[in-house]
């Protein structure tokens, strides 16, 4: 509606809903930029701005989500063309003091705080037996939210034990993939990066583990598959390798194209669809020691 509004002057109008600045107040760019990743996020801002949301939130003690709803009300559906994030760094400063200090801190973490946060407070809402806008064709549960819904994947692993032969599967839940950098490489893709991650690994020496079948510690191949790939994929590029026993700052330029296709990855039983647009990137300016993205699925798939 807004995207061919011009002024007298022939500058766009700067009150286009959703594109709002957020004011730096010290050292606060890693917290604004996750927070502009996250309001950015359309099914996230869409079930949260939803007016039955809004009137349960109100009714019920979930502080994180009336104050990030309260951030997204100012960015959607205000006027300004900026604004400051002060209650939500305060409220995060509160619950999580490490990031009370300005100083710099690690996007991913605060990132993983939020959404943990975020999903704690809403699962508030379904105790009192209201779930307000439930998602069609996503499968809830008493314990899942639209932060589960939307961010969290399943990590399959298959350990094949060399000697004896058994195989044990294993699953995990997340809602980050940290990458390794491939070492050594002055640039490299994000596709190298999830090739590496994926790449079978093997236990041997002190890394090897107890067969459950015949309860001796053996050498073990794991094969690690992507058994659900989540809506909305959220990516960390490890910065840091280890080089003997100290710290190593891998710099290689990491280059992402807009679609990704995670597919290579999946395991045989993988529900759910694998292809991927990029929506955004939290990138360190002056020191690139992390950058994630997030990808939405549902671009992707012409939603
Ligand atoms: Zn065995």
């Amino acid at each position: 509606m807004a995207n061919d509004a011009q002024n007298s002057s022939g500058w766009m109008l700067q009150n286009k809903p959703g594109v709002c600045g957020l004011d730096n107040s010290g050292n606060s760019c890693y917290l604004n930029a996750v927070l502009q990743c996250l309001c950015s996020t359309m099914p996230l801002v869409e079930h949260l701005l939803n007016q039955d949301t809004r009137q349960e939130l109100a009714k019920c003690k979930c502080r994180v989500a009336q104050v990030f709803v309260r951030l997204l009300e100012k960015m959607w559906l205000g006027s300004s063309s900026s604004c400051a994030p002060v209650e939500a760094r305060s409220m995060l400063g509160s619950i999580y003091p490490q990031f009370d200090n300005h100083t710099q801190q690690d996007a991913q973490e605060l990132l993983l705080h939020l959404l943990n946060a975020l999903h704690e407070d809403l699962k508030k809402l379904h105790f009192s037996g209201q779930q307000p806008g439930e998602r069609p064709g996503l499968s809830s549960t008493a314990e899942s939210t639209i932060v589960s819904d939307l961010f969290e994947g399943q990590l399959s692993y298959l350990t094949h034990f060399l000697r004896c032969g058994h195989q044990a599967h294993n699953g995990q839940t997340f809602t980050v993939l940290s990458l390794p950098i491939p070492k050594g490489n002055k640039k490299c893709s994000i596709q190298d990066c999830l090739s590496l991650f994926f790449e079978e690994t093997f236990l041997t020496g002190a890394e090897q583990s107890v067969c459950s079948a015949c309860g001796r510690r053996r050498e073990a191949a794991v094969q690690t598959r992507l058994d659900k790939p989540p809506e909305i994929l959220v990516l960390h590029l490890k910065r840091f390798g280890c080089k003997g026993k100290s710290q190593v700052k891998l710099s290689a330029n990491v280059s992402f194209s807009m679609e990704l296709d995670v597919a290579p990855f999946l395991s045989s039983s993988a529900r759910g669809v694998s292809s991927y647009h990029l929506y955004a990137v939290v990138q360190r300016k002056y020191d690139t020691a992390r950058a994630q993205q997030g990808i939405n699925q549902e671009a992707a798939n012409g939603y």
